[in-house]
């Protein structure tokens, strides 16, 4: 599913320049006029993130801001506001009221869609990255495709979550009941040994002769896909 942006900006020239060039991105974009109209958006869908212009006809984005933080579902959704007021004391008080990052106008669209990319990296690092890549290994999650060193692997669909799981945090131990928990699922009762099992066959069919494990056991605790993994033997 693409990632969800929305724009909440009563001045049209910007909205569709804004549209225009996070579309161009791969986003899909939302717009809503007034600060109310954005409210009853919200209500209905949750985006990943919201471009939230200050000074709004219906509500302003201060308190908008204000009520998506006070919201369980959205309290954690990140948020740049847009303002023309540029003064020390709004800045404060826009991040104050919750608001993730803060553009002044007139600025730069490379720019905006930077602190995007960036902030969606933090919130939701799964969501943003389609291609993981370590060393010599790419992991694709839209087209579920391994390869390593251009060759084309092919794993079950456990040991690809496995996989997918361990690259998005390369450098981290994750326990047994960790990977159970992320891999198969909170509710799933299935014996630690069994990741092992998995993580085995996860190795046979990554490691050619001759080319490094790029996951790493860590005795009495778990597993990790090695950070300094560089695929060269
Ligand atoms: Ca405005």
């Amino acid at each position: 599913m693409r990632t969800r942006i929305l724009i909440v900006e009563d001045e049209e020239t910007l909205t569709t320049l804004l549209r225009y060039n996070l579309e161009a991105e791969g986003f899909a974009v939302d717009v809503a006029g007034r600060g109310d109209e954005a409210e009853l958006r919200l209500a209905e869908q949750t985006p990943d993130l919201i471009l939230l212009d200050w000074m709004l006809p219906g509500l302003s984005g201060i308190e908008l801001c204000r009520r998506v933080r006070a919201r369980r579902e959205t309290e954690r959704l990140p948020i740049i506001m847009l303002t023309a007021r540029g003064e020390e004391g709004d800045r404060v008080r826009g991040l104050g009221t919750g608001a993730d990052d803060y553009m002044v106008k007139p600025f730069s669209v490379p720019e905006l869609l930077a602190r995007v990319r960036a902030l969606l990296r933090r919130s939701k690092p799964a969501h943003v990255a389609d291609l993981l890549a370590a060393g010599d290994i790419e992991l694709d999650r839209v087209s579920h495709r391994i390869r390593r060193s251009g060759h084309e692997i092919h794993l079950g669909p456990t040991e690809f979550k496995l996989l997918e799981f361990l690259m998005q945090s390369p450098g981290r131990v994750f326990s047994r009941e960790q990977l159970l928990d992320g891999v198969w699922g909170h509710d799933v009762y299935i014996d630690e040994r069994t990741v092992d099992v998995h993580v085995g066959r996860l190795r046979k069919a990554l490691n050619r002769p001759r080319q490094p494990d790029p996951i790493r056991t860590v005795r009495g605790s778990g597993y990790a896909f090695d950070e300094t993994f560089s695929g060269e033997g």
